[in-house]
């Protein structure tokens, strides 16, 4: 089997359990962990430079996969709110559309509503 047959069967079965608000927020979780790691490479100044291991921001709770991009990069696709980098076949089409494609990871457009920051410190809460 091929795998990227196994994540969208893996992505498949979650939709059956969780709602697309839920995917939802755990998109904005591993995102508000890359916008730290974002915040400081900035702080420092390497944001141009340095080729940084970013997670994955797709909807399911088990990956753990990273997106090698620049700071720099990474700051201006999340520009928008409703866009989020994931690794080519993370994509859920259900809930996200691709507009972007790169060498080794997708750009998505979130169609449903994005949690609130207070949802999201609440879920972080809940991983702890
Ligand atoms: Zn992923």
């Amino acid at each position: 089997m091929h795998l990227d047959d196994i994540i969208k069967l893996i992505n498949g079965g979650c939709m059956k359990k969780r709602d697309e608000r839920r995917l939802a927020e755990n998109e904005v979780i591993f995102k508000q962990i890359n916008k730290d790691v974002d915040g400081f490479l900035h702080d420092v100044g390497v944001q141009n430079l340095l080729v940084t291991p970013f997670y994955c921001e797709c909807s399911s709770l088990e990956c753990r996969e990273r997106i090698e991009l620049t700071p720099a990069e990474y700051e201006r696709i999340h520009k928008s709110l409703r866009h989020f980098i994931v690794l080519p076949g993370h994509q859920i089409p259900a809930i996200e559309q691709v507009i972007e494609q790169r060498d080794n990871f997708n750009v998505v457009e979130k169609k449903t509503e994005i949690p609130s920051p207070s949802e999201v410190r609440h879920r972080l809460k809940e991983l702890k």
